[in-house]
């Protein structure tokens, strides 16, 4: 599969670890050298901005879409390639996946959690088909596995929708995680919970 563009979540905290921000701008560098374009949610601040600038400095493409309040806020990111203005948290979502041949999760707070739910639940409804890569760095993302396998023991998921995502520990995993991720089914057999 040819890649273009990668749709990234990460959090907006700049008091994060700072292993968890370095880690997002080698992610950003990985991508431009590798001449991908990231689409991210237009922030400045936390992994948003180190993620960005990563691929800046190393001549990469980043588009950003950001609701107006936040740029209101002065959290937009004016450097990037491209920023577009939308009108509220669900267009930017909508927009942040579109078009895209993957989605990627950093460790972030709720706001990364409730964009990686949404894509987990679209990719399970069959309305997203790329690969979805959790960075599990330092375990971030035991505990959401184990929800979803808690949620599989219990029969509101089937076995097989524990492949709509895939883990890897370093960002260098993360693109070669892409690249090799199997094509998710196409039939709507996949979509339904248990059937
Ligand atoms: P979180 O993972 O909770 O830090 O949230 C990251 C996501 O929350 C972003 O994609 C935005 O939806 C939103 N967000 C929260 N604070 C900011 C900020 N200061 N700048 C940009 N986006 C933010």
């Amino acid at each position: 599969m040819t890649l273009n563009k990668i749709c990234v979540y990460c959090g907006s905290s700049d008091q994060a670890e700072a292993a968890h921000l370095e880690a997002a701008s080698v992610l950003g560098r990985l991508m431009a050298e590798a001449g991908l374009t990231i689409v991210y949610g237009g922030g400045s601040a936390g992994s948003m901005g180190r993620l960005a600038n990563g691929a800046l400095e190393n001549g990469g493409k980043v588009t950003g879409y950001i609701p107006g309040f936040m740029v209101d806020q002065e959290w937009a990111h004016h450097g990037i390639t491209e920023l577009h203005i939308v009108e509220d948290m669900h267009q930017r979502k909508d927009k942040m996946i579109e078009g895209t041949d993957a989605v990627v999760a950093l460790p972030g707070g709720c706001g990364t959690f409730e964009e990686l739910f949404e894509t987990i639940s679209l990719k399970r409804l069959g309305l997203y088909f790329g690969p979805i890569v959790l960075l599990n760095m330092d375990g971030f993302y035991d505990s959401f596995i184990q929800l979803f396998d808690r949620c599989i023991a219990d029969r509101f998921m089937a076995p097989r929708h524990r492949d709509t995502w895939l883990a890897v520990t370093r960002p260098e995993d993360v693109i070669p995680a892409i690249r090799s991720a199997d094509p998710w089914p196409q039939d709507a057999r996949a979509f339904a919970a248990l059937r």
